[in-house]
């Protein structure tokens, strides 16, 4: 069964009605007990003033959003990324960020080479996992659904993900490990298998619903409970791995939950988190 104790909000869920500071202040008020933060967010806020805020509050951060994004055209644009990620990795360990969420990039602009773009990603993983290592900070690759596969990510089910991390972290100390998001994942009739397979690599737990239409491929997330996902099932698949760590609510959703007051977002979250998680 869900408890508020582990509910985390992604904070692209109120994207459209805070920046960061407020929602930190709105979530902690609201009891809720983590956030997922984005960089973009957490530039115009300030780092320094974020620490400051989530220390007062005792808002625990489930992940920072987001690394990743490793493909480039030429060695330049791939290093230009690799230090971008660096910078991510020393972000998190001030937020003291569960881990870092990587999407992982899609394929550079003018090419079809999908076996060059993995490649790409395993290189920049393994250019960026010494530091994480160093500084303490788990990486989580997030596998993205399919249809993502061109633009955002070209790792697109969680055993593509697991073989990454098999590959680069031997060692299977989970300082590489994965982000199992319910909206990604839920149509992989391995799902189970793969889940059991990651273990402790489970870094990081996202729930959402896959709504029946989805009108939209990226901004049409619906709320836990309106839509066709077993969540509470899953949400046991991963009980069983021993992950312990904050679940986290994220929904994009420009038609409908960015249109409404965020403290009704936030209240709602709360109540379907304990009904459907
Ligand atoms: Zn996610």
């Amino acid at each position: 069964m869900a408890d508020l104790a582990r509910l985390s909000i992604n904070q692209a869920t109120t994207q459209a009605q805070y920046g960061l500071a407020e929602a930190i202040a709105a979530y902690s008020n609201a009891d809720v007990a983590g956030i997922s933060i984005w960089r973009d967010k957490l530039a115009e806020c300030g780092l320094d003033k974020a620490v400051r805020m989530l220390a007062d509050r005792g808002l625990r951060v489930s992940g920072l959003c987001r690394g990743g994004m490793f493909p480039g055209a030429d060695a330049a644009a791939r290093q230009a990324n690799i230090d971008d990620n660096l910078l991510a990795i020393d972000e998190a360990v001030a937020l003291g960020a569960a881990c870092v969420v990587l999407v992982c990039g899609g394929i550079p602009e003018g090419s079809k080479d999908l076996a060059g773009t993995r490649e790409m990603i395993r290189d920049g993983l393994g250019a960026i996992l010494p530091h994480a290592r160093a500084a303490g900070v788990p990486l989580a690759i997030e596998p993205l659904h399919p249809m993502y596969a061109a633009d955002r990510c070209s790792i697109n089910t969680l055993g593509q993900a697991l073989d990454l991390c098999d590959q680069l972290d031997g060692c299977h100390g989970a300082d590489l490990g994965v982000a199992v998001d319910v909206y990604h994942l839920w149509w992989d009739p391995d799902l189970q298998a793969q889940i059991e397979r990651a273990g402790e690599r489970v870094l990081a737990f996202h729930v959402c619903d896959w709504l029946v239409p989805t009108t939209d491929l990226l901004l049409d997330r619906g709320m836990m409970g309106d839509g066709v996902i077993n969540i509470r099932q899953i949400r046991d698949w991963v009980d069983a791995t021993g992950y312990d760590g904050l679940i986290e609510v994220e929904i994009f959703s420009a038609q409908n939950w960015w249109k409404r007051p965020g403290d009704e977002v936030i209240n709602t979250c709360r109540k379907r988190f304990l009904e459907t998680v």
